[in-house]
């Protein structure tokens, strides 16, 4: 029969699937012997069943009964005893953390006759009344779904009236009267008084848990994050402890280091006499732990050694929360944290130089995403600079954007095409589709650990909090800071590394991390003088050696000219996976094509031919000269035809307009003769027409001149002593017959190139799988091609029967938020078709010719997910922009340790 509900000391960490993330650690922290307050956690599959039929399962309202009495035995206390109540915290844990369902339910268990047994009991009426004040806000938010500005007003209107700021400056006859007022509220929405039955509420929290998994925000986090719909939630049941019993009491959130730099040490914030969510809604500001060490030095001391402990056990950063009450330490909560992209590389490093993990482990634990994020450009200190406040940097990166003080308006402004930073008093979960929106978040108020930290940590959004100088006014829309007012839409620029904020744009300069990749570690780190950046240098340094030892994946880079070349090969490229001919032509060249295409006869042609003939040769030399040594994709030009001639409409308005005006000449002429070869040469489907091998078999002299350019560009470099190797690749085959043809052609060029110069010009010609027949066809091509190369764009594109240039703003976000798709495919490889697809490609192009050399150029080659997918399918390498070569190398050398294939080979 299946268990439903599991005690915090029968499970493990590794059961994250049932327990979520959450129970999962409670249960190791019993396990390594940790003060964890005793509790159960009820599994995702009773969610799951929840979810299936609308109501939750009665076998497991009697596992909790049976539970919950476990519990009690434990603590000596009963639910809804009226001498020693037991009280407990219902709180949701998916297994991965979702900042979109942060529904937790504190103090459930009181009511009109336990809240006097819990004033007697803990000898403090105060403290009775300020906790079932907030049961009642909580449960009311959470539970029943009341707008929880209503019980806000009315405690704010209880501080005015009572002349207080500060909620723990309320009384216990205040508080009496708040929960008097809370219950009314209660009562006027949802037309039922507030449940005083203790295990009514319980069953109502766990049932809210379960509802909450389908939120509107849990919803969106899932979708951004990839998340399965389907996983459903854990929910943990636990005994509560006190941190609001006075000032020897307390609860707080600490790291075994700090988030943002990744150093060993003492970090995190506490807040005395108060309880859970205070801390993480950055309601009031919090203390230092250091203070910690100062009020209370033992529970200091037994905090440290507990710190040290899950870290040795989880060797990695731990991100705890913890209560003291009365001078009592409990542990509520730990996970590995979350960390800056910058920590993720020091911390890695730091744990290999403590000889807790391996260079393989330390591989693991960063990804090609975080480096990305390191190689962003960041603010330029020389530049002229308004600064206006200091805030905490919580999340680095430097971003500039329009003011918006509200989701609606966030992404109104980002849906428009403009950068946009998020600007709120605190933020709340339900800030969570402006914060996707922005490009950064800035707060006034709030910590390290604040959601708006948390969140954007996790993110990898910049982010500033605490900047408390600001005075955000969200309903004026404006933020008042000494002599500015700064209103919606007004460009401001912060700094996630140091806390700053600016008005106006600012300008960016390279990384350090960037100058690194493209200068190497010395040049790098001479440029440095702080210590924090110096070891983040070292640390990618050492990872990026590291996946470069291990990794079985060559990276090559996309670049069209000499100078893109130089850059990829910069930042490690292994060769030119793609070289976009075409791109060669666009702008000021673009009429020479145009020529091509429209001459009227062979004569008209070869001269137009002709003239490009030096051009080419010029723009290969430059490539190879660049490359030199290195292999070099030359793809011959595959553009689909309309993107060289002038725009259909443009010209018949231009013609038309003449003929109105009755004028003449030259100019007139030229136009309506190009008018009649744009009409004739109309495509309704041009991406599906006269494109890549098609175009070349039209018009032979287009690829017969490149083929050309090619080999004497060869000739020319191998004649400075150097060592050109090009490749030559055709485009857009779907039927080795195509291929056959450009073959024998190209082999032609190449022999009279050869006779006369005397140069043996064994120059590999293969072609692009871009096409399903292409794929399905591959044992047939694989007979002429000398290599493969996988175009993703394309064959995305034709698997699915979806525009490139269209869908993605079309229908996509539909698709996305119905659940066909979970991302686009055209940024991470669709492995059920698409990917079926470049398996039989491989395995029927290797059936014909064992060895046979394959990779991928698509947009995809610079995708982690997609990159791990090509190492499993034995591809020989991945082309990427030149930008995500840094990321291809370090992904590429992931694919391997995270298999295990290293220890295999
Ligand atoms: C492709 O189709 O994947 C490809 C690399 O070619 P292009 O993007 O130039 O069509
Ligand atoms: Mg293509």
């Amino acid at each position: 029969m299946t268990q439903y509900v599991h005690m915090f000391s029968d499970g493990d960490r590794d059961q994250k699937d049932l327990l979520g993330g959450k129970g999962a650690n409670l249960a190791e922290m019993v396990k390594l012997g940790l003060p964890v307050p005793p509790g159960f956690t009820i599994t995702t599959e009773a969610c799951r069943a929840y979810l299936t039929v609308g109501k939750v399962p009665p076998e497991v309202r009697v596992e909790v009964t049976q539970r919950l009495r476990d519990v009690e035995d434990l603590i000596g206390r009963t639910l809804g005893d009226s001498e020693e109540p037991l009280l407990l915290s219902v709180r949701s844990g998916a297994k991965f953390s979702m900042p979109g369902m942060m529904e937790t339910v504190l103090n459930v268990g009181l009511n009109d006759d336990t809240v006097h047994s819990l004033a007697a009991f803990a000898g403090d009426e105060r403290f009775a009344w300020d906790s079932y004040r907030r049961l009642i806000q909580m449960f009311g938010k959470t539970v029943l779904d009341i707008d929880s500005e209503h019980f806000s007003d009315i405690l704010e209107a209880h501080k005015v009236a009572a002349g207080v700021t500060a909620d723990v400056e309320l009384s216990a006859d205040h508080l009496k009267q708040v929960v008097a007022d809370f219950k009314q509220v209660v009562e006027r929405e949802t037309g039922s008084p507030f449940p005083q039955t203790p295990r009514r509420q319980v069953d109502m929290a766990i049932e809210a848990v379960f509802r909450s998994w389908n939120t509107e925000r849990a919803r969106l986090y899932r979708r951004r994050e990839r998340i399965a719909d389907d996983l459903g939630t854990a929910v943990n049941v636990q005994a509560m402890v006190f941190g609001n019993l006075g000032e020897t009491s307390g609860t707080g959130v600490c790291f075994t280091r700090d988030p943002s730099s990744g150093h060993s040490g003492v970090y995190g914030d506490y807040l005395p006499n108060a309880q859970g969510e205070d801390v993480v809604a950055g309601i009031r500001n919090t203390l230092a732990l250091t203070d910690l060490q100062e009020r209370d030095p033992a529970a200091y001391k037994e905090l440290r050694t507990a710190m040290r402990r899950l870290e040795t056990h989880y060797r990695d950063l731990c991100d705890i929360e913890f209560t003291i009450e009365r001078g009592t330490l409990w542990m509520l909560q730990t996970r590995v944290g979350k960390r800056t992209a910058g920590a993720a590389f020091r911390i890695a490093t730091q744990l290999v130089d403590e000889q807790l993990i391996t260079m393989n482990e330390a591989l693991e634990r960063v990804t090609g995403e975080q480096l990305g994020q390191l190689l962003f450009p960041q603010f330029d200190k020389d530049a002229e600079r308004i600064h206006i406040a200091t805030g905490m940097g919580a999340s680095p990166g430097a971003a500039v954007g329009g003011v918006a003080f509200d989701n609606a308006s966030a992404v109104a402004r980002q849906e428009s095409g403009l950068p946009v930073i998020l600007v709120r008093r605190e933020t709340s979960p339900e800030d969570l589709p402006g914060m996707i929106a922005a490009a950064g978040v800035l707060t006034a108020r709030g910590g390290k650990t604040s959601h708006a930290a948390v969140v954007a940590r996790g993110m990898g959004k910049c982010a500033v909090v605490g900047a408390e100088d600001l005075v955000v006014d969200v309903a004026a829309k404006e933020i008042r800071v000494g002599e500015h007012v700064i209103h919606e839409g007004d460009t401001i620029a912060i700094d996630g590394k140091t806390g700053e904020v600016f008005l106006g744009d600012v300008s960016v300069v390279d990384s350090p991390v960037m100058t690194y990749i493209s200068e190497g570690v010395e040049a790098a780190v001479a440029h440095l003088d702080d210590e924090e950046t110096r070891e983040l240098v070292e640390a990618v340094h050492r990872l990026l050696t590291h996946a470069d030892e291990v990794r079985r994946l060559r990276v090559r880079a996309n670049a069209d000219t000499g100078e893109d070349a130089q850059r990829a090969r910069d930042r490690g490229a292994e060769g030119i996976g793609l070289c976009r001919t075409e791109h060669q032509f666009l702008g000021e060249r673009r009429t020479q094509i145009e020529r091509v295409v429209l001459a009227k006869d062979d004569t008209e042609r070869d001269a137009a031919l002709a003239e490009l003939l030096p051009e080419q040769i010029g723009d290969f030399i430059d490539l190879l000269t660049a490359m030199d040594g290195l292999p070099t994709t030359i793809r011959l030009i595959d553009p689909p035809l309309h993107e060289f001639l002038p725009d259909l409409t443009d010209l018949s308005v231009a013609v038309a307009l003449a003929d109105e005006r009755g004028e003449t000449g030259e100019e007139v002429e030229r136009n309506r003769a190009l008018l009649e070869a744009v009409r004739a040469t109309h495509e309704s489907n041009p991406m599906l027409g006269l494109r890549g091998v098609r175009l070349g078999l039209k018009i032979p002299g287009l690829f017969a001149l490149q083929i050309r350019a090619i080999a004497e560009a060869v000739v020319r470099l191998r004649a400075e002593g150097k060592d050109p190797q090009p490749e030559i690749m055709v485009p857009l085959i779907g039927s080795n017959r195509e291929l056959v043809i450009v073959r024998r052609q190209a082999e032609e060029i190449l022999a009279e190139v050869s006779e006369v110069t005397g140069q043996t010009l064994d120059i590999p010609i293969g072609c692009m799988i871009e096409l399903p027949r292409a794929a399905l066809t591959a044992n047939r091509i694989a007979q002429t091609a000398d290599f493969f190369s996988f175009g993703t764009n394309d064959l995305t594109q034709t698997t699915w029967g979806f525009s490139r240039d269209d869908v993605e703003t079309a229908f996509f976000p539909k698709y996305l938020e119905n659940g066909v798709l979970t991302i686009s495919p055209f940024e991470t490889l669709d492995a059920l078709g698409v990917g079926e697809l470049v398996k039989i490609g491989i395995e029927k192009g290797r059936s014909t010719k064992p060895g046979l050399k394959a990779g991928v150029c698509g947009e995809h080659g610079g995708d982690p997910e997609s990159i791990h997918f090509f190492n499993a399918a034995g591809l020989d390498y991945v082309s990427c922009s030149p930008f995500r070569v840094p990321v291809a190398r370090l992904e590429a050398g992931r694919a391997v340790v995270l298999t295990d294939e290293v220890g295999t080979r």
